[in-house]
């Protein structure tokens, strides 16, 4: 059922497709990669798994050869009304519909949905157990976080990102690359970073080496703020990265002394960095701090930082 990097380029140049980077399109023409994942992810059949930018439909197609049935949500409407006609032709006995594609046995096998993934709010079919996806690497952790936060029903999850930001994923406190993505990360769920993949596997080949990370969710730390009042302190935590806490936290607390205080009170050393302290520790921190309000919301480019630094399409 895979494509192969002939059938890629093929099924492109028929619909005259060109891949863009504003979009991140980096078609994945190996089949050995696609069976990585789908393996790495645990996905097993008759599970409803969610993709995100399922592209020419290479990763789509290794989900559904492990029985999985796919909802997709797809930004680009030319790839999006593609997916299933490629899907019907790559497994004979299929039907493709608009945006569905039936089984021999006239079940849904695949939902398509033609939107940004930021913007989306709820799914069509069954709610899905794992998420698997190669994200789009300029918006990867805004949607990744976004479809952590709005669809509680995953808990696995397997994603292919740059490898730079999979770093950044699954950082621990102390480490060069630790900062909000690790942070609210960890809220949610256990990363773990799982392979690295290098540039061949991709048509065009980008210039940087991706990486696997596998997701668990987990419940966040236990406290008494909310996650938007945690996001709030995390997000100001680590605004200046080379600033002690205190002096970071001193607009939010309304001044350093204010800080200081909530930041001893939380069993925290005012003259740490952001980089040092854990999602529980910021958690506490937050309870201590007053409450906040008029937050962008969760997924909002303002919020998450579309296209912030190193998470740049290779
Ligand atoms: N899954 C395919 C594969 O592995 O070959 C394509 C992966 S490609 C790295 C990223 C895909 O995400 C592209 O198809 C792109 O059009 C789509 N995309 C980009 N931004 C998106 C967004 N905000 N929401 C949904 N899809 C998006």
């Amino acid at each position: 059922m895979l494509l192969t990097p002939a059938r890629v380029r093929e099924l492109a140049a028929s619909a005259g497709v060109r891949p863009t980077k504003t979009l991140g399109q980096n078609f994945v023409i190996d089949p050995g990669t696609v069976r990585k994942i789908v393996r790495q992810a645990e996905v097993s059949s008759g599970e409803q798994v969610v993709e995100i930018g399922p592209g020419l439909g290479s990763l789509t197609l290794g989900l559904l050869e492990a029985g999985a049935d796919v909802v997709a949500v797809e930004i680009d409407p030319v790839l999006a009304r593609l997916l299933p006609a490629t899907v019907a032709q790559q497994a004979p006995g299929w039907q493709a519909g608009e945006d569905v594609v039936l089984d021999s046995d006239g079940r849904v096998r695949l939902r398509v949905v033609t939107a940004d993934a930021l913007d989306v709010d709820t799914l069509p079919g069954p709610p899905s157990t794992a998420l698997v996806a190669n994200l789009p690497y300029n918006v990867a952790v805004p949607v990744l976080l976004t479809f952590l936060e709005r669809f509680t029903s995953w808990r696995r999850g397997l994603v292919m990102v740059q490898s730079e930001v999979a770093d950044r994923l699954v950082a621990a406190p102390g480490s060069r690359v630790y900062g909000v993505p690790s942070v609210k990360t960890a809220w949610y769920a256990q990363a773990r970073r799982t392979a690295t993949v290098g540039p061949r596997v991709f048509w065009p080949v980008p210039n940087v080496d991706s990486a696997l990370v596998r997701l668990d969710r987990r419940d966040p730390p236990p406290t008494s703020a909310t996650r938007v009042q945690v996001f709030a302190t995390v997000d100001a935590a680590f605004a200046q990265r080379r600033k002690m806490l205190r002096s970071a936290l001193a607009t939010l607390a309304g001044s350093g002394e204010a800080a200081a205080e909530a930041l001893t009170a939380a069993g925290l050393d005012p003259t740490d960095r952001g980089e040092r302290v854990d999602v529980a520790g910021l958690a506490r921190l937050a309870e201590r701090l007053p409450p906040v309000e008029h937050l962008p919301p969760l997924g909002s480019r303002a919020s998450h930082g579309r296209g912030e630094p190193g998470t740049v399409a290779p």
